[in-house]
Formats: C-alpha cells, structure tokens, sequence
C-alpha cells in the first residue's frame, strides 16, 4: 500500500513548560529544515500550545492538543473545548489515549463524544486504539473501534486518522515487533473496510504508537500498513523526533 505521505505526530503528555516548548522548536526546526514528505503534528501541554503555535508559524509543522472537551462551553471546571483549542491555531487533537482511559476514566463513548466535537471545531482528531494486556487485541481493537468510531458518517470518518496504540508496548519499553504491528493494522484497515467502504480503508492514515524510538522507526515504517507514528518519550528530545521525521525527507533513501 504506503500511498499515504506519513503522519509524525509527538505527545509530550505532561512535559515542557512553555519556555522549554520554545527551545524545542528553536532545535527542532532546524534539524528537519523543509522537509515536506511527510506531516509533523506536535502535542505540547494546554499551556504549551500558544507558544508552540507562534514558534512554528512559516514551517510545515502543525500543533495539537492532547485532550478536549465535548461540550463547546459551560460549566465544567478544568476542561477546554475544541473551540478553545482551534482558536489557540491547533489543527489536530489525540482523543482516547490510553493513559486518558487508564486514569481518568476515558471509555468509547466520551472519546466519540470528543470526536465528534473535535470535528464541529474544525480539528482532526487522532483517535487512539489498542489492546491493554497483550492478548485478545483483536477483540479489543474490534470494540474500541465500534464504540468509538462506528456511528461516524462516511464524511466525518474521512477526516479523523487512527492510531493502534498498544497499552503494554508504552513507555520507551519495547514496542511491538513490526510484524505484529503491521498485522494490527491490517485488522483495523479491514474494520474500516467493512464499515466505510474501499475507498475510506486507503484512506485512512494509521499510525503506530509505542516506544517508537530512533532505532526501530524505520523498521517499523516499511510495514507497508504503518502509516506513521504516535510518538511520547522520543518526541520530547529534538534530535530523536527530527530523526525520525527525517526518515521521509527528500534525503533519505
Ligand atoms: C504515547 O504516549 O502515545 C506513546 C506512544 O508513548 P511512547 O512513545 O513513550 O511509548
């Protein structure tokens, strides 16, 4: 497959005050220079997101949040909306991370909610799935990707990019082999098959997420159904995500 330009997208969870945002991209930029084969989407914290927002701008780089709120305003303390996000200068948003599902409650229905309301505000969201444990990834993947993504219209779901995130590969540990990657992947690009047609599965942009680091990145990205990567611990350093965004540049072979 692999005619989609890959999707490098970085989540600093709860890292970098807004100074250091600004140093990240100080050093970052001038490591990936114009590179325009692929997408870079960065993820600071909420606080981040202004200055990463104005430290970008003239660059091919986009900013996300890394959680929103379904609701577009009210009465809910400590949450920011897609609206709110949007108007930051965002594009892009993760809904239904793992570590949101862990700790705080995220199921499949407050991240469709979140979906739905990333795309009213005009944001793509990155939806993430997976296993927890490392069996059954099959059922799981098959229920988070119903739960989450099953009631969107063939002209919403074209607009939102999945990424198979397993729970247990998380954390700078090991990530999972390429091929079994590449064979969650495939499982997914066949549920979207199923649900939203030919055309939707080719479509689609399915990103891999877990200890993706320098080292295995690009064995990972020649399985030809990984379209990208969801990146944490190695997006933090300006050298290792640039490394692995460089992988599609002109440059490369
Ligand atoms: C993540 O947080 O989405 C992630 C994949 O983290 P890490 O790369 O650190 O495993």
């Amino acid at each position: 497959m692999d005619i989609l330009s890959p999707l490098f997208v970085g989540n600093w969870k709860m890292h970098k005050d807004a100074a250091a945002t600004a140093s990240f991209f100080e050093a970052f930029r001038a490591l990936i220079g114009s590179q325009s084969r692929c997408d870079v989407v960065v993820c600071p914290t909420f606080l981040g997101l202004e200055t990463a927002v104005g430290a970008t701008r003239g660059s091919g780089i986009r900013i996300g949040a890394q959680n929103l709120h379904w609701a577009k305003e009210g009465a809910y303390t400590g949450e920011i909306s897609g609206a709110m996000i949007r108007a930051s200068g965002c594009s892009h948003v993760i809904v239904g991370h793992s570590e949101r599902r862990k700790y705080f409650g995220e199921t499949n229905e407050s991240a469709s909610k979140k979906m739905v309301a990333a795309l009213d505000a005009g944001l793509t969201p990155i939806v993430c799935i997976g296993e927890f444990e490392r069996k059954n990834a099959r059922e799981v993947i098959a229920e988070q990707f119903s739960g989450c993504m099953g009631m969107l219209a063939p002209g919403q779901f074209a607009k939102i990019a999945i990424a198979y995130e397993p729970f247990w590969a998380i954390g700078l540990g090991d990530a999972a082999a390429p091929a079994m990657a590449g064979e969650a992947h495939r499982f997914i690009r066949n549920q979207v098959r199923v649900k939203f047609g030919e055309e939707a599965s080719r479509n689609v942009r399915i990103l891999y997420g877990g200890s993706v680091k320098p080292v295995n990145a690009e064995e990972l990205l020649a399985e030809p159904e990984v379209d990208g990567f969801l990146v944490g611990g190695a997006s933090l350093d300006p050298a290792s995500f640039a490394s692995i965004v460089n992988l599609r540049t002109p440059s490369a072979p």
